[in-house]
């Protein structure tokens, strides 16, 4: 049996607090309200959902997510733009079409991105969820079990208790960092992107997404709802420092060197800078804890390449939802179980879910950039190429007092361990060996090879001569 809202009355005490209102914190708590009513629910978000938002093009599949959330409907009316496929010039000058048409689907979605997030807020508060808009989750202790939250609303300090915590701020993660957990950050990919107003009379070639690799990454644009568009220049950060691309200029004249994305230029131009936005693949180290878990890009982040950041963020916040209502009922239920006494709980199968999208992720994207083999020495391509080129004999030493930059495909501490067993010079085969053993299961060789080739090339290990 599941108690009521043990805190009515006050409405700074809840049952969950959500902190975060993207997609990920809507979708959680629409779900929670819709899967048990009787939990009070808050949504801590720190914008008005006024300023624009990145990330726009929605798959097809989306519209499963938004009907099993019952907001398919308000969807539709919300004037978005349809959109009916992608456009890629990838692994060849010559674009080719994945039309959506052969979806069964139907079309996929060009988005206004904060009109979306703002449509998804309100739902779950029509759905009896607290909205605090303009409130910024500070800190966290721990509190009778559950948690206190400071907050920081219009200027003044709000505290708020919650039995259960959701971290949905996005990919900095701001809940799951406060308790030190680390992320696997797996390269360093940035977004350098800009709106265009479009002329009311201009006539763009439609509504495909454009997804233009070049030698520095990747190009994609969008055409918007309200005659607007999107711009963005893919690239690692060490790229856009050596190219001077965070300025307007530069990043124009890139833009000029595409083959197909510099077509807008001929429709709009730009006066300001580009803005940055962070897009590296990661994942949190730990995405469930003591009462609370991660969701959407707090849990794990997507290439944008992948267009599945939304649906993610959507799919999990239900998955989310499960996970902790069968947390709170098992916290609930005093007598053991005995027939469930071996079964995972919900917090620990909705980790292994997340961590094993990620996997599946990982695999894709690796897939998806081999495809395109035009400039197999440039360094953002050699990288992502995922090529085994480390002799396993070379002697591999870890050197003293070397900073890590955290850019690899493994835990923090997983990085520590392989770099202590170099400390006397080891063959790679050796280190991957040892690995293993030590910690079976955790990586594959393949993925322990690319980070010691990774450590290599950054320094953090060099090539030693074995001891005498
Ligand atoms: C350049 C780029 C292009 C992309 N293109 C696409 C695309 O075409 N399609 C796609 O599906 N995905 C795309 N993505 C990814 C997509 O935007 C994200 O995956 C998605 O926004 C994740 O949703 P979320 O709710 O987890 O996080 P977010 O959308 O980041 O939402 C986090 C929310 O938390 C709030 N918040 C943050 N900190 C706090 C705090 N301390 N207190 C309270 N509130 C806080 C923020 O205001 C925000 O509302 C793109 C990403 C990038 C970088």
């Amino acid at each position: 049996m599941v108690a009521t809202a043990p805190h009515s009355g006050d409405p700074n005490r809840v049952d969950i607090a959500v902190l975060g209102g993207g997609p990920a914190g809507a979708a959680t708590a629409l779900a929670l309200r819709r899967h048990d009513p009787s939990w009070s629910v808050a949504i801590v978000e720190a914008s008005d959902y006024r300023a624009a938002r990145i990330g726009e093009t929605l798959p097809p599949s989306t519209r499963r997510l938004l009907e099993h959330l019952g907001i398919w409907q308000a969807f539709l009316d919300a004037g978005h733009m349809p959109s009916h496929g992608t456009t890629a010039a990838w692994g060849s000058e010559e674009p080719h079409e994945n039309e959506f048409i052969v979806h069964p689907d139907g079309e996929g979605w060009h988005l206004d991105r904060a009109r979306f997030d703002a449509l998804l807020a309100a739902r779950a508060k029509t759905r009896g969820a607290q909205l605090w808009t303009g409130c910024t989750f500070i800190n966290s202790d721990r509190h009778d079990g559950g948690w206190q939250l400071t907050l920081r609303q219009d200027g003044e300090q709000r505290i708020a208790q919650a039995r259960f915590v959701v971290d949905a701020t996005g990919r900095r993660a701001a809940f799951a960092r406060r308790q030190n957990i680390g992320r696997i950050v797996c390269d360093r990919l940035l977004g350098l992107y800009a709106f265009f107003d479009l002329k009311e009379d201009t006539v763009l070639p439609a509504t495909h997404t454009l997804v233009e690799a070049w030698e520095e990454g990747w190009w994609y644009s969008a055409r918007l709802p309200d005659n607007r568009l999107v711009v963005a220049c893919m690239s690692d950060d060490d790229r856009i420092a050596a190219l001077d691309l965070r300025h307007r200029r530069p990043w124009l004249e890139a833009l000029a060197t595409t083959q197909q994305t510099c077509q807008i230029l001929a429709y709009t131009g730009l006066d300001h800078d580009p803005t940055c936005h962070p897009a590296q693949s990661q994942l949190l180290e730990s995405v469930v804890g003591d009462s609370w878990l991660a969701v959407g890009d707090a849990a794990s982040t997507f290439d944008p390449l992948s267009s599945q950041g939304i649906f993610k963020a959507l799919h999990f916040g239900i998955w989310a939802a499960y996970a902790i209502s069968d947390h709170l009922q098992g916290q609930q239920n005093t007598q053991p179980q005995n027939d469930n006494q071996h079964q995972p709980d919900g917090l620990t199968r909705y980790a292994r879910l997340v961590e094993a999208n990620f996997d599946g992720y990982l695999t894709a994207r690796r897939e998806y950039y081999r495809e395109e083999g035009r400039w197999p020495e440039a360094p953002f391509w050699r990288r992502r190429a995922g090529q085994i080129h480390l002799d396993p004999h070379l002697q591999l030493q870890s050197r003293d007092n070397e900073r890590l930059s955290g850019q690899t495909q493994m835990s923090t501490s997983d990085v520590n361990r392989l770099c202590s067993l170099c400390r006397e010079p080891s063959a790679a085969h050796e280190i991957v060996a040892r690995f293993q053993h030590q910690r079976p299961g955790v990586a594959s060789d393949h993925r322990i090879i690319l980070v010691l080739q990774d450590l290599l090339t950054e320094g953090t290990l060099i090539t030693a001569t074995p001891n005498a």
